[in-house]
């Protein structure tokens, strides 16, 4: 650890925890809006780990968990390491209780677009800035990240994600799911030195190994999330000998065990309001229903189908996950569920 540890105007000695911002974009009434910043420099060496969270402004349980870590759970002076705590990552997004940025509509970490935002560009659009200065500042001088999303209600299975396809990443990225303890759902996609320098891609081909983290009820601070994900982090911390103590295994939420495999989306067929019949978590059969469009009129427009022997992870029905206008009501081709396997029967 360097004896002074700086990330935007937060300085922190060893032994101590400092905060400050994250210098970011400037409205038309010269109003400043910045991204703050929470530095815990360790008395010892050891690994930096960052936490971010609301990358999608209504995305607020992370929020409580890098606080309680930070200022409740973890003594700087029994650190091996340092933790960077950034609890707002989009506040042009979070200033508007929307899930991408007001004023540019995009989304920080580059979801949902086939030119996915980059963060490789200084001089770009107010987001393009926002996660240029995330990277340069904060992701850039992690050894591990911990990406905290939410999903909003009909609430999903809590779960981690994580993109074993790399090598330089992998065997960490299985350690930190292993450790965090929830289920746990793996993708195998390697990255290219050429793929867009998303943060999430930035990380990969610097090494750092970035896992998801999906709490419940986006909109809420509110429990289980509070809990488990701070459990979890912790877990992670003690697995990379950062802290002392055991890893406590999780409690009080659904688990699905094994490896868990996305199946992909299934989408609507008809338009309408919904209802859900099954919870994430409750295994299915393939051609089991489990949720039903009606119209106004209370008939039943369309039975949806399970398409695989698998489970629901989340229902996030109406727009894109996430988005304000998020309703418990479809059009077709709108998204019903995320389904996916495990490899442990059931
Ligand atoms: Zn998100």
């Amino acid at each position: 650890m360097p004896t002074k540890l700086r990330v935007g105007t937060a300085i922190a000695k060893r032994g101590e925890l400092q905060k400050g911002v994250i210098k970011g974009v400037e409205l038309n009434t010269t109003t400043s809006i910045d991204i703050p910043v929470l530095v815990m420099n360790g008395e010892k060496n050891g690994p930096t780990l960052l936490m971010v969270s609301t990358q999608h402004g209504i995305e607020i349980q992370g929020i409580a968990v890098i606080l309680k870590v930070m200022r409740e759970k973890v003594d700087p002076k029994n650190l091996r390491g340092a933790i960077i705590g950034v609890p707002v990552e989009n506040p042009l997004a979070f200033m508007h209780h929307q899930y991408l940025s007001w004023i540019d509509n995009q989304d920080l970490g580059g979801g949902g677009s086939a030119s996915p935002l980059t963060a490789d560009k200084p001089k770009g659009t107010a987001t393009e800035r926002l996660a240029y200065v995330l990277w340069q500042e904060a992701w850039s001088k992690a050894d591990i990240v911990l990406n905290m999303h939410t999903n909003v209600r009909p609430d999903s299975l809590f779960f981690t994600e994580i993109n074993i396809g790399n090598p330089k990443t992998r065997e960490k990225l299985e350690k930190m799911a292993s450790a965090f303890g929830v289920t746990n759902v793996v993708e195998n996609v390697p990255i290219p030195d050429d793929a867009p320098d998303t943060l999430a891609n930035l990380a990969v081909k610097n090494g750092i190994p970035d896992i998801l983290i999906e709490y419940i009820d986006g909109r809420w601070i509110s429990e289980p999330s509070t809990a488990v994900g701070v459990r979890g982090v912790l877990n992670i911390m003690k697995a990379f000998d950062m802290i002392d103590g055991d890893i406590e295994p999780q409690e009080g939420i659904p688990i699905i065990p094994g490896t868990c495999t996305a199946h992909g989306i299934v989408r609507a067929n008809r338009g309408g309001l919904i209802r859900f019949l099954k919870t994430p978590g409750d295994f299915m059969k393939k051609g089991e229903v489990f949720a039903e469009i009606y119209d106004l009129y209370g008939d039943v427009l369309e039975r949806v189908e399970c398409p695989i022997d698998g489970y629901i992870w989340a229902y996030p029905c109406g727009d894109i996950l996430g988005t304000p206008g998020s309703l418990q009501a479809v059009q077709t081709g709108a998204n019903v569920a995320y389904v996916f396997t495990t490899d442990v029967k059931s």
